[in-house]
């Protein structure tokens, strides 16, 4: 019996695993993946908002959280499968066999990027479909390339990449862009940057490598054929809710509903970080939020 287990070992979930530990309750992480840090893996570009801290990357403040995982005293197991959870009964079990039982459960699964579903998604993956402008672009120098969704992460690539390309074509479904109006401006003025809003990419097409996209522009117009080297796709993330969401309460999107405690719908079941802040996610509310649940945690279990 553990007082506290923790679902996932990004910002989120280590936050409320370092929490936990300083207020002395008996905590174990789950995290799935062989390496703490969740989506710090994926952020090539510097760090320059997270207070008191600078980094060139993700990988550099991973690096600097690891060490005080290190120094802290709750277990982590990495690697784990959990095959399911059993919220009101605080129940969880793993693929290895075994079942873990806890007093308070924190959900910090975090999310993962959504998917076009089109074909040559997955089969061009790393021939041609492109996981990061900011770690990519210089492989793409001088070729033409298309990035598709119109948020900030779309918008903030096509720039990043129209650096270095000879055309970027920003393909977005619909009238007008999410990105935020100080990338949007840095969009207009940009020569090599081509926007088709109202049009969708339907089909990722090459041999080896990606040689086109087929763009259907408007309902009803005849799809089209645009010669690219490379493709870029971010239309948003997914929560990692699978395993929970039939228990709370989530949005229609399956990102988990709290309160200004971080508790959930179930008691004594908490969600931090991404998984339950679909329209301000960052670093520092993933963290904030993993020490707001284990403060209210440990408070609960103090006035039993
Ligand atoms: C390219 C990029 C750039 C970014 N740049 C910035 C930036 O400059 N500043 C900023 O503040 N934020 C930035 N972010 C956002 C920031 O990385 C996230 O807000 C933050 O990582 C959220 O932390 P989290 O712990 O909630 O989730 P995640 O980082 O997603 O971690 C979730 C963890 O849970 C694990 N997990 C999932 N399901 C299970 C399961 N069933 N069992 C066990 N473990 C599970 C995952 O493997 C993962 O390790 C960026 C993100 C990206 C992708």
């Amino acid at each position: 019996m553990q007082d506290v287990v923790i679902i996932g070992a990004g910002p989120a979930g280590l936050s409320a695993a370092f929490w936990c530990d300083e207020l002395g309750l008996d905590t174990l992480v789950l995290e799935q993946a062989e390496q703490i840090g969740g989506q710090l893996h994926q952020v090539y570009n510097p760090i320059e908002n997270y207070l008191g801290l600078k980094t060139r990357n993700g990988e550099e403040l991973l690096a600097i959280f690891a060490k005080e995982v290190d120094s802290a005293e709750f277990d982590l197991w990495t690697g784990t499968n959990i095959t399911s959870v059993d919220l009101k009964a605080r129940r969880i079990s793993l693929a290895s066999g075994e079942n873990l039982q806890s007093i308070g459960i924190v959900i910090a699964s975090g999310v993962r990027p959504r998917e076009l579903g089109v074909p040559g998604e997955k089969e061009f993956i790393g021939k041609g479909v492109i996981e990061s402008g900011a770690r990519d672009r210089e492989l793409f120098a001088g070729q033409d390339v298309c990035v598709v969704g119109g948020g900030d992460a779309a918008v903030e690539n096509a720039l990043l990449l129209a650096e270095v390309c000879a055309t970027v074509t920003l393909v977005h479904r619909s009238k007008k862009l999410r990105a935020r109006r100080e990338f949007a401006e840095r969009l207009r003025p940009n020569n090599r940057i081509t926007v088709f809003t109202e049009s969708v990419l339907t089909r990722i097409i090459g041999d080896e490598q990606v040689q086109a996209v087929e763009i259907q522009r408007k309902e009803g117009l005849k799809p089209f054929q645009l010669a690219v080297r490379g493709v870029l796709i971010r239309i948003g993330v997914e929560p990692n809710t699978e395993l929970f969401r039939e228990q709370l309460e989530t949005d229609e999107k399956g990102f988990i509903a709290v309160n200004s405690q971080q508790e959930t719908s179930v008691p004594m079941v908490f969600a931090v970080g991404d998984v339950s802040n679909p329209s301000a996610p960052t670093i520092s509310g993933a963290t904030g939020a993993g020490a707001t649940a284990a403060k209210i945690i440990a408070a609960r279990l103090n006035a039993r």
